[in-house]
């Protein structure tokens, strides 16, 4: 786990901490009441993981673009995620598939031993693997690839936090669940997106719905393209 003084560099621009404390404020008027996401989100620098050009909006309720048409998810989303994959405690071994702009890494990183993270744009795991290192965040493996398949040898995963949406709830990752542990995604069917959380027994998965949702696809295959700037 990054030690907490790691997380607390220097703010740029104008950025203030008072702005991240508000966004914590709105995510509990918002009903997000697990006080470890809460800490973690008002600790880890938003801002430090999109484009400089847009640190100004990292605390708003939306996401932003990346780059490689991809987007950092919005605060609730993040706080969302995390709180159902808090519920699996204890929480050692964290599956992340679509580290983005790994800013759901670092949050699951100060609540979990272990956070384990696939991106299939190579670029983007490259800009994760150095902005978590400028950072100190040092409990994170990251890996280019599929991320449907999961990461066999890393598991049994406490839970699974799957940032992009597919339209059915990737069966074959529960083999890589401890019972008892929750599997978290956006599934898609043809009226739009839902949030789901899945917990595992060991046989059977039950289902909750944490309401609707807006991802990006689930995309097959990996992808090693020139990283250029690309909006970053
Ligand atoms: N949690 C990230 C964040 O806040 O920055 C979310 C990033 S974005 C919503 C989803 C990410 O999933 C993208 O970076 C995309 O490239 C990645 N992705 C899509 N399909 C994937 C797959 N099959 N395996 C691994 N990553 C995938």
């Amino acid at each position: 786990m990054a030690h907490p003084s790691a997380l607390l560099s220097p703010e740029v621009g104008m950025i203030s901490p008072r702005t991240r404390a508000r966004m914590v404020q709105r995510l509990q008027a918002e009903g997000i009441d697990d006080a470890r996401v809460l800490a973690a989100m008002g600790r880890i620098p938003r801002h430090r993981f999109v484009a400089q050009a847009l640190a100004g909006r990292a605390y708003e309720p939306v996401s932003l673009p990346i780059g490689y048409g991809q987007t950092i998810s919005q605060p609730w989303t993040v706080a969302r995620m995390t709180a159902a994959a808090v519920a699996a405690e204890p929480l050692q071994r964290v599956l992340e598939v679509g580290t983005g702009s790994a800013y759901q890494t670092a949050i699951l990183a100060a609540l979990a031993d272990e956070v384990y993270s696939i991106e299939r744009i190579e670029p983007l795991l490259l800009r994760a693997r150095e902005k978590l290192a400028q950072l100190g965040v040092g409990n994170v493996h990251l890996r280019h690839g599929d991320g449907a398949a999961g990461w066999a040898e890393a598991g049994p995963f406490d839970a699974m936090v799957i940032t992009a949406a597919a339209p059915w709830s990737l069966p074959s990752l529960f083999a890589q669940l401890r019972p008892g542990g929750r599997l978290i995604m956006p599934v898609a069917d043809g009226r739009g997106q839902r949030l789901r959380d899945l917990r595992w027994d060991g046989h059977t998965a039950h289902e909750r719905d944490l309401g609707p949702c807006h991802f990006v696809p689930l995309l097959a295959g990996t992808v090693a393209v020139a990283s250029g700037d690309h909006g970053w």
